[in-house]
């Protein structure tokens, strides 16, 4: 499942690859899962709109799209003329993929989505699993808040008068977007805070440090192109993920890095969770 970090660099990669392009054709494959909107509607609606911007909402990609008015007069005239058209709205699930390619590259097997670019180019969307999800939305904001860019104090009022555990805190969809086991555990050994500790109980110093913990935790793992430990590839259809060094993650049994004590894990709402026993109170 590629998380916030590898959403992102995805995102990043299709804007800059396709931004300002305009969709002439759009092709869906036979399978119903793929598709939030019916496919016969997406084929009548995507031809002719422009992809003013590809962005990172949560773990879902969006794709902000405008209609173009009709050409005439000066380009401040045509600007004003575009209007928002909606969203094309992806979301990866396990294994899909959004590649940018030359129409002559052969297609994927599992090629769910395949829209066709003035540029010549190609927008597929690739799932062999099929837990991946591609339609139209408008006006999508996604559920919670955005971890990286929440204010200190907005970020501590999410957890106020809070009885679960912070480490579920911070994979509560409705609170924060986007976060998810990997980067949940890492910023919690970073910030010194025990994942089993109940979100409300949390002192102001512990959640300011763990507001920044997570930041840099996330935005470490952009730079880094991702640290998905599955097979994902980029928006290039090339490997562009690279492992970080997790502190506690999946390293049940090793050292922590700052103290030498053994990383312990513990299931916390049925997600794994690690931790350092002695450096996370
Ligand atoms: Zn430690």
């Amino acid at each position: 499942m590629p998380e916030l970090p590898e959403v992102e660099t995805i995102a990043n990669g299709v804007d800059r690859r396709v931004r300002g392009d305009s969709i002439v054709s759009a092709w869906f494959s036979s399978y119903r899962e793929p598709f939030t909107t019916p496919v016969d509607e997406m084929a009548a609606a995507l031809p002719g709109l422009r992809i003013a911007r590809v962005r990172r909402v949560g773990k879902h990609i969006v794709a902000d799209l405008e209609a173009t008015g009709p050409a005439r007069g000066a380009r401040a005239k045509a600007r004003e003329e575009q209007q928002a058209a909606g969203q094309l709205l992806v979301h990866l699930g396990m294994t899909g993929r959004l590649l940018v390619t030359a129409p002559e590259v052969p297609w994927a097997p599992h090629t769910h989505a395949v829209l066709g670019l003035a540029s010549g180019r190609e927008l597929r969307f690739v799932d062999p699993r099929r837990f991946g999800r591609i339609g139209l939305v408008a006006g999508f904001t996604g559920p919670g808040s955005e971890p990286l860019t929440i204010s200190k104090d907005d970020f501590a009022a999410l957890f106020r008068g809070r009885k679960l555990s912070i480490k579920s805190a911070l994979l509560n969809q409705k609170l924060l977007h986007g976060v998810g086991n990997i980067y949940a555990d890492e910023s919690l050994a970073r910030a010194g805070i025990r994942p089993t500790r109940a979100a409300g109980r949390l002192t102001r110093e512990q959640l300011d440090r763990l507001h920044k913990a997570l930041r840099l935790v996330l935005q470490q793992a952009i730079r880094a192109g991702g640290s998905s430990v599955s097979d994902y590839v980029d928006a290039d259809g090339e490997k562009g993920f690279f492992q970080i060094r997790h502190r506690v993650y999946q390293r049940t049994g090793e050292p922590c890095p700052v103290c030498g004590t053994p990383i312990r894990r513990v299931v916390l709402g049925g997600r794994s969770t690690h931790f350092c026993p002695s450096c996370q109170k």
